[in-house]
């Protein structure tokens, strides 16, 4: 008696939750194909744009590489855009990279630019302008603006507060009383970005990659979970166990799935990616995805490789730093398993 805070309830609740996983997701074969549709009706299902129309806003030549900044749409209500980093002097069609940057001020942080889409000077952020370090090794490089953040927070939220972070709150919220997700819409429109992407003269389809860092991420797993076009993945400053991360310290509401940790833990469904390559990154001083958790999902995806004689296929890197990227291994890690197949 006397706990009237309700954490011995909630510390007990996950218990019995992880009690209950039944997918175990370790064997090619039946388990793991339901676990994508399950997956997929987790996060919901949006309508779908059949247009593959791209409207192009702006050329800048960057001097090493051309940036372009494209609109297109995944669905009947809404557009976006996206930067498309392409490095000059291509003789060949190049692996592509789709860059999903986290919570910020959208897809100019990823491109060296500020908010205002001037050129950025100062030392880089969290972000450390990752889609310009991809370009320079080579790799097209697209960074799409996730709904929610910058130019795409919603007109409500602004007139409300001009300088709000991001519409994730009224996004998410009412998505899910509607049965569906946030993470779920965001999944469809980089699934159209997946579209375009293999459509675009100057990228080889057979080699398209994607890096997320924290909420892209996120984002960055569930697609390549669910689009086997998805060749490699980077995952930097999300990888973790539900216990030591989204369920015992405060996170954006947008990381929440219904339901998701009834079947299976987070390194579980982040191993369905299994046997494509796969690449963790993590800061051991990261306050938000902590140490212990990240090694915990390590030491589980580890076995998942092993168990599809693959483990040469799934690396990691945990550096000194934060909740941040590094890119220290993790850049020329992609940029091989795009140019090089095994
Ligand atoms: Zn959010």
């Amino acid at each position: 008696m006397g706990d009237w805070q309700g954490d011995t309830l909630l510390k007990q609740l996950y218990t019995d939750t992880a009690a209950q996983h039944s997918l175990s997701f370790a064997e090619e074969g039946q388990d793991r194909s339901q676990g994508r549709t399950l997956l997929q009706q987790l996060i919901g299902i949006f309508p779908s744009n059949d247009s593959d129309e791209v409207k192009l806003l702006e050329t800048v030549d960057c001097g090493t590489y051309i940036r372009k900044r494209i609109e297109l749409s995944a669905s009947p209500y809404s557009s976006f855009a996206a930067y498309v980093l392409i490095p000059k002097h291509l003789t060949t069609p190049a692996p592509a990279v789709i860059a999903i940057h986290g919570h910020g001020y959208g897809s100019r942080e990823i491109v060296g630019l500020l908010p205002n889409g001037e050129a950025d000077l100062n030392t880089p952020g969290i972000h450390q302008h990752y889609a310009v370090q991809l370009v320079n090794r080579g790799l097209i490089t697209i960074a799409p603006d996730v709904i929610g953040f910058g130019e795409r927070r919603l007109a409500e939220d602004m007139a409300r507060n001009a300088e709000v972070a991001n519409s994730c709150d009224s996004l998410s919220s009412r998505m899910l009383l509607m049965g569906k997700t946030l993470a779920g819409f965001r999944v469809h429109e980089i699934l159209k970005v997946v579209d375009v992407l293999s459509e675009m003269p100057e990228v080889d389809a057979e080699r398209i990659g994607i890096m997320g860092f924290s909420g892209g991420a996120l984002i960055a797993y569930l697609t390549a979970v669910l689009d086997q076009r998805i060749r490699a993945t980077v995952l930097t400053g999300f990888t973790n166990t539900y216990q030591d991360s989204i369920l015992h310290i405060h996170h954006c509401i947008c990381n929440y799935i219904p339901g998701q940790a009834v079947y299976a833990d987070l390194p579980q469904w982040i191993g369905l990616i299994a046997p494509r390559p796969l690449f963790v990154e993590g800061g051991k001083s990261d306050p938000i995805f902590p140490l212990q958790g990240v090694e915990q999902a390590i030491t589980q995806l580890q076995q998942i490789y092993l168990q599809h004689h693959v483990e040469e296929q799934f690396a990691y890197d945990l550096f000194e730093g934060g909740h941040e990227i590094s890119g220290r291994y993790a850049y020329d890690w992609i940029q091989k398993k795009l140019t090089i197949f095994d």
